[in-house]
């Protein structure tokens, strides 16, 4: 990281107008990592702005400056001049252009340095200064890193700190993946000490749902079908399910998780019917252990992201989908001997 530092030191050495922007459907990690880049960068007397391509889940409206963001999908033409105006973006918590939207048309386009600042596999090739770390546990923590490498400690204030230990809680399932370690934990230390409120930031994620929220966990606890010789489970919602239950953004979040929560199941998949689209199906997918949901999605699903948390999609109707799940599982299964 070292290096990269000191590259971004100089870039930062000359008066910027910053912009910070991140994946589409933002969630813990990429809210607070953005939020914190910001309220430090804004600390060090620089302009900067940051633009999501759509609007945030409602249980993340409490975090510090999160009424400052800049909604790309309601704001077009201003967003896309700030991008325009802009000589230096951060691109946060993702690493291939496609994952921020019609952002991704302005950024490919403008001649501002890019820096990537990422924990998923696989980078794509389109930044100046790539701060890609598959195995941290968030991109919080490594903008914890690089304002400590940047500045130092002193500068990470209270707010500061609620943002990065948000991201650091939600994106570790409350510090239980493998991506945690002792660093991570030495940083949360850090961070107590700033006088963050742990209980009440998951409080404000954890225990806040709305009542439509665990109807629809009622749904799919009901679709919950187990696919015994994988050590697999999926489960589904429709379209039709999520209106009645009067569905709001974010209520699907986490869902996922629970068909793992079975013993003895290694994998597990969601499928969501897009609520905009005709036909597409957004998939979640989580794992136990080494099987690598992210080559699974990859392969399957157009999709990606890490070995034990994934995504993809799929065009065509639930049952299609699941059917396709049941023959992939087959096909990963007996060619990778899992
Ligand atoms: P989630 O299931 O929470 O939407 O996503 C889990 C992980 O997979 C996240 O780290 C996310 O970045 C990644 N991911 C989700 N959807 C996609 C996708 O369509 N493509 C890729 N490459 N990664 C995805
Ligand atoms: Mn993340």
């Amino acid at each position: 990281m070292t290096g990269n530092i000191e590259k971004l030191k100089n870039l930062l050495s000359i008066d910027k107008k910053i912009v910070i922007t991140t994946h589409i459907n933002p969630d813990g990690d990429a809210i607070g990592s953005s939020l914190a880049l910001f309220h430090f960068l804004k600390k060090l007397g620089y302009k900067v702005n940051i633009i999501t391509p759509n609007q945030h889940p409602s249980f993340l409206d409490w975090v510090p400056g999160c009424n400052e963001i800049i909604v790309f999908d309601k704001n077009k033409e201003h967003s896309s001049n700030l991008i325009s105006e802009s000589n230096l973006l951060f691109t946060l918590d993702f690493n291939d252009l496609s994952r921020c939207g019609e952002i991704g048309d302005y950024v490919k386009t403008k001649i501002h340095d890019i820096i990537m600042i990422d924990h998923h596999q696989s980078p794509s090739n389109y930044s100046k200064i790539m701060f890609s770390y598959p195995d941290a546990s968030s991109t919080c923590e490594l903008v914890y890193n690089l304002i400590k490498g940047l500045k130092n400690d002193s500068i990470i204030d209270k707010e500061i700190a609620t943002c990065i230990y948000l991201g650091m809680m939600t994106d570790t399932g409350c510090f239980q993946y493998n991506s945690v370690n002792s660093e991570t934990h030495k940083i949360v230390s850090s961070l107590l000490n700033k006088g963050i409120d742990h209980n009440s930031i998951y409080n404000k994620i954890y225990n806040s749902n709305n009542i439509s929220k665990l109807r629809i966990l009622g749904c799919a606890l009901n679709s919950l079908t187990i696919v015994k010789d994988y050590k697999a489970t999926y489960m589904y919602l429709s379209k039709k399910q999520l209106r009645e239950n009067g569905y709001k953004k974010g209520d699907s979040e986490g869902l996922v998780n629970y068909g793992l929560s079975l013993k003895e199941i290694n994998f597990t998949a969601i499928f969501i019917e897009d609520e905009d689209s005709e036909d597409l199906i957004k998939i979640s997918f989580r794992s136990k252990n080494d099987f690598p949901c992210n080559l699974f999605a990859s392969e399957f699903f157009d999709g990606g992201g890490h070995k034990n948390a994934a995504g993809g999609k799929f065009s065509g109707k639930l049952d299609e989908a699941t059917s396709k799940f049941k023959d992939s599982l087959k096909k990963f299964n007996s060619k990778n001997k899992l």
